[in-house]
């Protein structure tokens, strides 16, 4: 195993904020129990997953009458995977979460006290296994009244002549007045039914997510940069009659022309009959009478009260299209209570949340971070929320450290594309900000270079703030492997040990064989089913399980590599189809990628395998500068020779690039994760069968790394 990057001790102790926090009532769902690696099972229940149960019959108001929202799961799951499908035992009736959203859509809160109180230690086994011991105390843990929860938001700075209702979050006496979003009754949506959702990042996302849990509808968002012709495919593939939009949106300083790319969208799909459309800038747009509806008429038709459907805990609670890194984006299926039981309990566990606490996740609501970590998680936890617009460096790259100090927020989640932009854009943007009330930083999307990982910790977290490198994925619904602030000490570049319940387990790849112990490299998989797993593709239960069960029967495929090194940490090594083997050797490409990006000069790399007669594969890396490193472009040998001397000091010769390409930038899905098939396609003289490009950002980066290929030596 190449393990140049595994640290013989863990780093990174427990970071002093989160300490002082440890001793203080946290919030949220509790774990009755779960089974450990071994198959050990604590708490109550045998072999399976146990989520808090409540009764369903007593639902308090508070003083103003609201109606307060409890989670109602119990989870009972089991993968048979002989049969080839996941069965799932669940028990036969879960509420839907979303009582809380009554009068007001983005009000949301959590009653925690009715649990049955668990006092949980936990502590960590060579294998990085949680285990939990747990003493029942004879008053319940939670006895404080939850608090009022908000959403913030973060709107762009613009002048943008949009009317006032817009701009600013609602006051709660306003919003309490306000009737909540209801399309049920009117646009005959019932319990099942699909609504498709293409929204910006402002709060009428979030409410038109808990209006569809509320009445049953299964929504299926959009991301508000997809083209008309993907929005058009995804509409057409979960065939939803409503959808939800805006007349704009603003990205980055610019207006985007949302409601004309919905137009386009659905001038093919006739299936579509109303079109929900909030007013965020108050441009004119155009309008098909009978189908469009402005949101703040329609709100103003609907009742106070809208009463919450009754789901079953295998009812699809949504859809959501996988960010299509790796080829055609595939619709997922999650369900009420497994992934809401996820999406509360690794907010409450990963992030350490506490009553008083403002999350920030900065992703897009359009993708699964974004369901779970702004929307579901701190929601179902009674934690304040942010819903960001925009882009990290507009106006300027200050502008996180701005929200952080402006809403004092506690926690900030994001991913290593935008901590590798922030930090080639210098740290002299943290600086002139108060960052001191943030206590946990996270990181998910790829693989965070250790490099980056220092950055985050230095000069956002001042090295005072525990950092959660997250791995997780679309399909797995909530966080699956990272650390626990105040219990596990980190490795930059390690997403350390898994979630309570989670069997991770690496696969030899050509045996199949599960590698026991420490010390291993593999393919990823897990072994046991858990609650928030995908349960199905849309439609197409027969690519499920052709994506996921069946490539190592008995397991689940991530498609991902991963090490667990000498200490039981585990480490991904970036996606199974981007291994690179040399002379047999398999090379990661996150650590080749991790040894380039420590050059004072690189901001960004990618690194691919080209196929080559002597040695089976070579290492290609493709790299982008700083603004302001300095070099010849006459001469790009000279870089190049210093980049290739670096990785092998770093990792060894064998890892060496045979070619260094410099490019302008790196062809990133709408999500930022880098798509490393497309230069292996023009590296490999296919340029011209890229495959789906529909998520691709930037489709310009595409011509500029053909050029530039095409001119290397
Ligand atoms: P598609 O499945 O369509 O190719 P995708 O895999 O990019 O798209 P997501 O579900 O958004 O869609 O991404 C999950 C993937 O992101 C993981 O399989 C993994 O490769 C990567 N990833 C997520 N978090 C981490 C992390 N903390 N460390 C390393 N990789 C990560
Ligand atoms: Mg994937």
């Amino acid at each position: 195993m190449a393990d140049s990057q595994h640290q013989s001790i863990p780093t990174h102790p427990i970071a002093p904020r989160v300490k002082e926090h440890q001793k203080k009532p946290h919030v949220g769902p509790d774990i009755l129990g779960y089974r450990d690696h071994h198959g050990k099972t604590f708490g109550e229940g045998s072999n399976e997953w146990w989520a808090p149960i409540v009764s369903p019959t007593d639902r308090p108001r508070d003083s103003t009458g609201i109606v307060r929202s409890r989670l109602f799961v119990l989870v009972a799951s089991r993968m048979e995977t002989s049969s080839g499908s996941p069965k799932v035992a669940s028990t036969p009736h879960t509420t839907a979460l979303t009582d809380g959203l009554i009068p007001t859509p983005i009000r949301f809160a959590f009653l925690p006290s009715y649990y049955p109180s668990v006092d949980q230690r936990f502590s960590f086994g060579d294998h990085g296994v949680g285990q939990c011991r747990q003493s029942q105390r004879p008053e319940p843990l939670y006895t404080i009244p939850p608090p009022l929860h908000s959403t913030t938001f973060c709107h762009e700075i613009t002048n943008f002549n949009r009317p006032q209702s817009s701009t600013k979050p609602m006051n709660r006496a306003k919003a309490a007045k306000s009737p909540p979003l209801s399309f049920s009754a009117n646009y005959g949506i019932k319990k099942g039914d699909t609504v498709s959702v293409y929204m910006p990042m402002t709060w009428h996302a979030v409410a038109t997510f808990l209006a569809c849990a509320r009445i049953g509808a299964i929504h299926s968002v959009v991301f508000a940069g997809f083209s008309s012709e993907s929005l058009r495919d995804r509409i057409k593939d979960c065939k939803s009659r409503v959808l939800i939009t805006s007349d704009e949106s603003r990205r980055g300083g610019k207006a985007i022309a949302t409601k004309a790319i919905v137009d386009a969208a659905l001038k093919e799909c006739p299936e579509v009959e109303h079109v929900l459309v909030q007013r965020r800038t108050g441009n004119t747009v155009a309008w098909t009478e009978g189908r469009d509806k402005w949101w703040h008429e329609e709100t103003l038709k609907v009742p106070n009260y809208c009463p919450p459907e009754v789901m079953s805990s295998e009812d699809p609670l949504f859809i959501l299209y996988t960010s299509g890194s790796t080829g055609k984006p595939k619709g997922v299926v999650h369900t009420t209570a497994g992934y809401l039981l996820g999406a509360a309990l690794t907010v409450k566990y990963v992030f350490d949340v506490h009553p008083e606490d403002k999350f920030a996740c900065m992703a897009d609501v359009g993708w699964i971070t974004g369901h779970t970590y702004i929307v579901y998680g701190p929601l179902l936890n009674g934690v304040t929320t942010t819903v960001f617009e925009s882009t990290p460096v507009y106006p300027t790259p200050s502008r996180y450290w701005q929200v952080v100090e402006k809403h004092q927020i506690t926690h900030f989640y994001t991913a290593p594309t935008a901590i590798r932009l922030l930090r080639r854009l210098g740290e002299h943007h943290t600086q002139a900000h108060d960052l001191s009330t943030v206590r946990v930083l996270g990181s998910v999307g790829e693989p965070i270079n250790p490099e980056a990982w220092d950055w985050y910790n230095e000069h956002v977290g001042k090295r005072q703030c525990a950092i959660v490198d997250t791995w997780w994925q679309t399909e797995t619904g909530s966080i699956m492997i990272t650390p626990f602030p105040g219990a596990i000490e980190t490795k930059p570049g390690s997403a350390t040990v898994p979630f309570f319940g989670i069997e991770p387990v690496i696969l030899d790849p050509v045996s199949g064989e599960v590698l026991e112990g420490n010390s291993v490299e593999g393919i990823l998989c897990i072994r046991n089913p858990w609650p928030s797993i995908a349960r199905t593709v849309w439609k197409d239960n027969n690519r499920y399980l052709d994506t996921y069960m069946r490539p190592y029967p008995g397991f689940f495929y991530t498609g991902d590599g991963a090490a667990r090194d000498e200490h039981g940490y585990i480490w991904i090594k970036g996606r199974v189809d981007d291994v690179i083997n040399v002379s047999g050797h398999r090379l990661s490409t996150a650590e080749i990628e991790s040894a380039l990006i420590l050059h004072r000069g690189v901001a960004e790399t990618a690194v691919i395998g080209v196929s080559d007669d002597l040695t089976g594969q070579t290492v290609y890396a493709f790299v982008t500068l700083k603004p302001e490193f300095t070099y010849n472009p006459n001469d790009e040998g000279s870089l190049a020779k210093e980049l290739i001397l670096q990785v092998r000091k770093v990792i060894g010769p064998f890892a060496a690039p045979k070619k260094i390409i410099i490019v302008p930038d790196l062809p990133k899905t709408r999500s930022g994760k880098i798509m490393r098939r497309i230069m292996r396609k023009i590296s490999a003289g296919e340029g011209d069968q890229l495959g789906d490009l529909s998520t691709l950002a930037d489709p310009s980066v595409v011509d500029a790394i053909k050029a530039k290929v095409a001119t290397s030596p």
